[in-house]
């Protein structure tokens, strides 16, 4: 059976941030991105981009509407907590952002519309315009030094950590929704890269000036393009979450956690197309799909079974977990 890899739609997917998140992709694979950051759960970056204008989109807005209509009318939107604009990349790098996060909130007026994104072209007046009206911006900041922004996002030439700093406060002088700062905690070669005093203490400094509503804590729980990266432990990351809660006392600071959610009731479309769009985004363990799809355990197992012995599909243990992810090939998003 041919497989179509390129629906805008997908999910939804249980997210820790954001619960049972519809997904909307801009990009579309191969992975394009203006980052290439060490512990991105797609792999490695196919086209690392500077600024839209090195971009060629793939989506239009008659698309998406048309698409976003089939799917809504397939589901309880009840069920759904958010709709994000996320996906293979970055998607601020769409000229049509602003205009597509306007057709999402008119067709579903009840679900807020959030949009997940590097911070790397805030720079530009048209991107910070193009966001203002989301209900949630979470931006990335996972370095406030410039050597070590470096070695985890390896951005594109021509992208600065000084334009990410001045462009997150950009943004937060202009945004109507909660602007929440996320940022990844990592290790490579066995050793902390960015949880030392001088980081923290210049990370701290930064989201002073930034005023986020919320700072996320994170660290890497899904396979990441480099084989070197580690997560942190949780009683690490907890550590951290304790230091930067003390020293930003008016911001809300929030740390990983399992997500507590019940499954999502409806699901759009056939099992299959379901289980494709989302493993297109990120790999997945086997009860993140059964609660992504609704679906019963036993006919989610069957269809990856199905999945993989065509080939589609492999399973992938890190950290003594077991995750399901797409084949890369044709479509550019690799296994890692
Ligand atoms: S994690 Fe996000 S910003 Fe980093 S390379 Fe992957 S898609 Fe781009």
């Amino acid at each position: 059976m041919k497989v179509s890899r390129t629906s805008i739609v997908y999910g939804p997917i249980i997210s820790w941030r954001l619960g049972r998140s519809l997904g909307i992709d801009l990009i579309l694979p191969p992975k394009t991105c203006t980052f290439d950051c060490i512990y991105c759960q797609l792999g490695r970056t196919v086209n690392k981009v500077s600024s839209p204008r090195d971009f060629k989109p793939k989506v239009y807005l008659d698309d998406l509407v048309r698409e976003l209509k089939a799917v809504l009318e397939g589901m309880d939107i009840r069920f759904l907590d958010h709709v994000t604009f996320s996906g293979c990349g970055e998607p601020t790098l769409h000229p049509g952002l602003g205009e597509m996060i306007e057709a999402v909130k008119d067709l579903c007026p009840s679900v807020p519309v959030a949009i997940l994104t590097n911070s790397s072209l805030f720079w530009l007046g048209e991107v910070v315009e193009a966001v203002r009206n989301a209900d949630v911006i979470v931006a990335k900041l996972d370095a406030a030094l410039p050597d070590i922004f470096s070695l985890v996002n390896r951005p594109a030439e021509g992208v600065e950590l000084d334009m990410v700093i001045d462009g997150l406060k950009e943004v937060r002088k202009t945004a109507k929704g909660r602007l929440a700062i996320q940022s990844m905690f990592l290790k490579a070669h066995g050793k902390p890269i960015n949880t030392d005093e001088t980081s923290l203490s210049r990370l701290v400094e930064v989201l002073r000036s930034t005023r986020p509503d919320q700072v996320q804590v994170n660290t890497p729980t899904r396979p990441p393009a480099e084989p070197y990266v580690e997560a942190l432990s949780p009683e690490e990351l907890k550590a951290i979450a304790d230091y930067l809660s003390c020293q930003l006392r008016d911001i809300e600071v929030i740390s990983w956690h399992s997500p507590r959610l019940g499954p999502v009731r409806k699901r759009a479309g056939e099992l299959r197309k379901a289980l494709i769009a989302i493993l297109e985004r990120r790999p997945c363990r086997f009860h993140e799909l059964c609660l992504s799809t609704g679906e019963e355990p036993i006919m989610v197992r069957a269809e990856l079974d199905r999945l993989i012995s065509e080939g589609l599909l492999v399973v992938r243990d890190y950290k003594g977990q077991r995750f399901y992810v797409l084949k890369g090939g044709e479509a550019g998003i690799k296994c890692v």
